[in-house]
């Protein structure tokens, strides 16, 4: 059970962000409403999840299927948007259809070759961002800015998936100590894709900003924060909520 003591940050650390968001908005000559807020509630219970949807939150990313199939049964996102932000192995997507409303983390033709099959058998469309590795990072999945063109007009065709945007996680440790030459190359390939109007692929949303940068992401032009410890507080990684093997 939360503490009133811990309760009162949460609610303190959502509003705090919402108006950091909102500031960085306003600076960049930008709406606060131009920026969606989305709280990364990996190893969060789901009590403190359904806190703070209770508190302001209106969408929800997970990372891990596992994670997320148990804090959905224990009804954590009830009224939040919920959607898939981490890692996913093509045979668990069907775990995800019908559940998220948007699968963020589109890195591989194999993958959304899964999804529109897996949407197809529900008869459904599934939403998804593409992933780009703006980083160039070997360990990290994601399109290259190389293959990313090339893609999306295969996957422009795909009948039971629809591109919405871009994602990007770009390095831990840039080399210039900041992020903003990789959300200046983000935003301006968002606007490069716009511009090129692709059947089936709407550039509504570019998904970039964390805890220690959504300020940076928002000055170019991020549609979407993801924000995990400035709203929960750190992850104590050491207490995994979940070792099972899904
Ligand atoms: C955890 C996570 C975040 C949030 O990270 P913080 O630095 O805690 O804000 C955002 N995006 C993804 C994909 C994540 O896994």
């Amino acid at each position: 059970m939360m503490t009133e003591q811990e309760q009162a940050l949460l609610a303190e650390n959502i509003a705090r962000v919402r108006e950091r968001v909102a500031e960085a908005a306003i600076r960049a000559g930008r709406r606060p409403e131009e920026v969606a807020l989305l709280a990364a509630t990996k190893m969060n219970s789901a009590e403190r999840v359904r806190f703070a949807v209770e508190h302001g939150i209106s969408v929800c990313g997970e990372n891990r299927v596992q994670e997320l199939l148990e804090k959905y049964e224990q009804s954590a996102y009830g009224g939040a948007d919920l959607q898939f932000i981490g890692t996913l192995q093509t045979n668990k997507v069907k775990y995800l259809i019908g559940k998220v409303s948007l699968i963020q983390s589109v890195g591989s033709l194999r993958l959304a070759q899964a999804i529109d099959r897996e949407a197809g058998k529900r008869q459904i469309r599934q939403d998804v961002l593409l992933e780009v590795n703006i980083g160039k990072e070997a360990a990290k999945s994601g399109f290259s800015l190389e293959e990313l063109g090339e893609s999306l007009d295969k996957i422009a065709g795909f009948g039971n998936l629809s591109v919405k945007g871009l994602m990007a996680i770009p390095p831990v440790t840039p080399p210039d100590g900041n992020n903003l030459y990789y959300f200046h190359e983000m935003q301006e390939l968002f606007i490069d894709i716009s511009t090129k109007k692709y059947d089936n692929v709407c550039m509504a949303c570019l998904s970039m900003g964390m805890t220690n940068d959504f300020e940076d992401a928002i000055a170019c032009g991020s549609t979407m924060v993801r924000v995990g410890s400035a709203i929960f507080g750190a992850r104590d990684y050491a207490r995994q909520p979940s070792k099972n093997s899904l």
